[in-house]
């Protein structure tokens, strides 16, 4: 059976460079354990979104292998749920029927129909929006698009999650009660998730392991253990002791890769 040394995401010498020629993602080696969330920090343009529409398959190529227990990533039974920067809702659908497609689409032929409908108002109902399941896209918030965008990416019960700066629009209370949503969708299930960001106090609050990029390709990323901070309670990370040590560990990360 798998060791566990090949469980979990894989990432060996990755590395992706556009048509040009430029290099879009320096070198990059990674073991996430199976339902671990590390989260990824780093200055604009420095990859983090190749690397996760490399890992979500959404790349022409790359090089270097991505690896799910000991199998590529791209295998059929690994269920990737992504969160893209822009949500990458379907705005012609409801919200019930941009999860429900994407159900559809993850699982077809799971489940039957009443049973996936109470699933549908579940997820809605964990992330507070029951009331917007007949809402058009276009016409909600960039908040509430955001919480429609993870509800689906969690209603896939996917293998491998993937979120893109996914509070990056919103204003510093509504981001917070989110954080604390998500981290109790996550607890609840807890896919193996790598959580973009560009703001050093969610890479602390939300991730086991920090992932600094460097914002120079020939450089390699740091990661750097968090465990001290994602142990405690979600509600007690931000006034402790631990969370302003590991602020000050980050900052200096930062001064010297950015
Ligand atoms: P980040 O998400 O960290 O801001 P990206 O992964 O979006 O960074 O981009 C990394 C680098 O790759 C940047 O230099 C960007 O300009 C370049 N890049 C991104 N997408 C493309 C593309 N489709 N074609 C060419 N270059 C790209
Ligand atoms: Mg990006």
């Amino acid at each position: 059976m798998s060791s566990l040394k090949s469980s979990g995401l894989r990432i060996k010498e990755l590395q992706v460079e556009y048509k040009s020629g430029q290099l879009a993602l320096g070198q990059m080696n990674l073991n996430l354990p199976e339902h671990a969330i590390y989260t990824v920090i780093g200055p604009s343009g420095s990859g983090k979104s190749t690397l996760l529409r490399a890992i979500a398959g959404l790349l022409p190529g790359y090089d270097g292998e991505l690896l799910f227990n000991g199998k590529s990533v791209h295998d059929k039974d690994t269920l990737i749920g992504l969160v893209p920067q822009n949500y990458g809702l379907l705005p012609w659908k409801t919200v019930r029927d941009n999860i429900r497609i994407a159900m559809r689409i993850a699982r077809p032929g799971s489940g039957g129909r009443a049973e996936q409908e109470a699933q549908i108002s579940q997820w809605l109902m964990s992330m507070g929006i029951a009331d917007l399941a007949g809402r058009y896209p276009l016409s909600l918030s960039g908040g509430q698009q955001q919480r429609v965008a993870i509800a689906r990416a969690f209603a896939i019960l996917p293998t491998i999650l993937l979120l893109d700066e996914p509070f990056s629009a919103l204003d510093a209370i509504t981001r917070e009660g989110l954080q604390q949503i998500f981290i109790d969708n996550w607890q609840a299930h807890p896919a193996t998730t790598l959580f973009v960001t560009h703001d050093v106090e969610e890479a602390i609050l939300l991730g086991q392991k920090i992932i600094v990029m460097p914002s120079g390709k020939q450089d390699v990323p740091e990661i750097i253990d968090n465990s001290a901070v994602f142990g405690m309670k979600h509600e007690a990370k931000r006034e402790s002791g631990a969370y302003f040590e590991q602020s000050k560990v980050i900052r200096k990360v930062m001064m010297e890769k950015w």
